[in-house]
């Protein structure tokens, strides 16, 4: 027998019983964003290996070893997009949409990251992602906050998410911070493990995100951020708090979330929600003033933020927040005799036509009436429209109840269809 061939590790499938679960959520994403006045952008799946490189730092899980990165055919370097702000960024620059401009614009779609698969974590993700261009102040920080937590609403999971906030000064405080966290790091080099001793120098604020308990002991009393901040960082997060008091969007400083990525400062959050596990975040972003001039456009301040999909999905099921999915079939159309039969797709057009947002099923692969109502009753439908070739001749249908014990009816079309109609109000 032929070996049967599988998926890659890490990449799955999502069957239909997850992909209505799926459109919901996408569309409450969309029509979110949407009433926020956001437009989508859409770019590749693959780049240049250089656009990560450059933005989301050498010294970072994503580049390290994370990326799935390949020479193509011409010999030039490829990589599957470990995530959407430096595309959005690069695609933004190239398409003159930045330069002195304001854009609000939202994405979704794949990620690939060669992570260890596990609940939450996989190799093929996706995100939903904002990315803001072309505002300075707080106001915009606050308004991707406050649509974010207006999200959890509409999802009805606000209470099982905190909002973590921290603000990374301007790029000279945090060279100034970097020193003195240096500084300190050198006196407890002991403590420290393989991982943070590589980053110490490289990238010394990640040692502030190691997840080793001793690390994290000796961090007690290392030198902090905030006492670092320059006065406009300080008083752009003062606002930014105000503007999330006054809006009643609750939050924690967090001082030690700086972020896996290199291109954040000032503000940075995270939602995190203890219902998943260690996997618990699930949306981050931040303000990234540098990266648009970092790769190649004119200075252009950004705020942004990225969710992934499959922990919001996992989350709604697991707090069973995922409502009402719509039936897949309200009507199942089954025919006795050849001539119904032909008629069947006939009507079940006039029934679409006329009955809006109706979903009908015609029955296909012959059999008979038995047959027939057996994958009606295996279909989503209430009920069977039965297609006799006298009834059809008088235009008349039986319609048969699927799901609740009521005698069948025998009606005009025309009846039927405010039958129906009833249905789907
Ligand atoms: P983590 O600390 O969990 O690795 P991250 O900081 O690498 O997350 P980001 O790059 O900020 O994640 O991506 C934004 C969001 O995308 C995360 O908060 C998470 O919800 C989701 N995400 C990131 N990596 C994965 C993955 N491998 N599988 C599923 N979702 C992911
Ligand atoms: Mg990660």
């Amino acid at each position: 027998m032929t070996k049967q061939l599988q998926a890659i590790r890490g990449m799955n499938d999502c069957l239909p019983g997850d992909t209505q679960i799926w459109q919901k959520v996408e569309s409450v994403l969309r029509e979110t964003v949407a009433a926020f006045g956001y437009q989508e952008i859409r770019f590749p799946i693959v780049e240049s290996t250089v656009l990560f490189k450059r933005s989301i730092g050498e010294v970072t899980d994503i580049v390290e070893k994370e990326m799935y990165t390949f020479d193509d055919r011409n010999g030039d370097s490829l990589t599957l997009r470990p995530e959407g702000t430096a595309v959005c960024v690069r695609a933004g620059n190239q398409n003159g949409l930045l330069y002195n401009q304001e854009q609000r614009l939202w994405y979704m779609g794949p990620m690939f990251r060669h992570e260890r698969p596990q609940k939450g974590r996989y190799r093929q993700f996706h995100q939903f992602g904002v990315e803001t261009f072309g505002m300075a102040t707080p106001d915009i920080d606050a308004e991707v906050i406050l649509m974010t937590a207006r999200l959890w609403q509409q999802f009805g999971i606000q209470d099982h998410v905190k909002l973590e906030l921290n603000s990374l000064g301007s790029n000279e405080a945090r060279a100034e911070y970097r020193d003195a966290l240096i500084a300190y790091l050198e006196q407890h080099k002991d403590v420290l493990d393989e991982d943070s001793l590589r980053r110490m120098y490289s990238n010394p604020l990640r040692v502030l995100d190691s997840k080793n308990p001793d690390v994290q002991a000796i961090l007690v009393d290392a030198p902090k951020l905030s006492e670092h901040l320059d006065e406009a960082s300080r008083e752009h997060f003062a606002n930014l708090c105000e503007r999330l008091d006054a809006a009643g969007v609750e939050y924690q400083v967090n001082e030690k979330l700086v972020r896996g990525l290199d291109y954040y400062n000032r503000t940075v959050f995270e939602w995190v929600t203890t219902s998943l596990g260690s996997q618990g975040t699930v949306c981050a972003g931040g303000r990234y003033d540098g990266l648009v001039e970092q790769l190649g456009g004119k200075a252009t301040p950004a705020v942004g933020f990225a969710m992934g999909i499959e922990r919001l999905v996992l989350l709604l099921q697991t707090l069973e927040c995922v409502g009402n999915i719509r039936r897949n079939a309200d009507v199942y159309v089954v025919a006795m005799g050849d001539k119904a039969a032909i008629q069947a797709p006939v009507v079940a057009q006039q029934l679409r036509d006329e009955v809006a947002g109706l979903r009908v099923m015609v029955h296909c692969g012959g059999g008979n009436f038995k047959k027939q109502f057996k994958r009606a009753d295996k279909s989503d439908a209430v009920v069977a429209l039965v297609l006799g070739e006298d009834e059809l001749a008088e235009g008349k249908v039986t319609v048969k109840y699927l799901r609740e014990e009521k005698e069948q009816i025998t009606l005009p079309l025309a009846d039927v269809k405010a039958l129906l109609a009833e249905l789907v109000s």
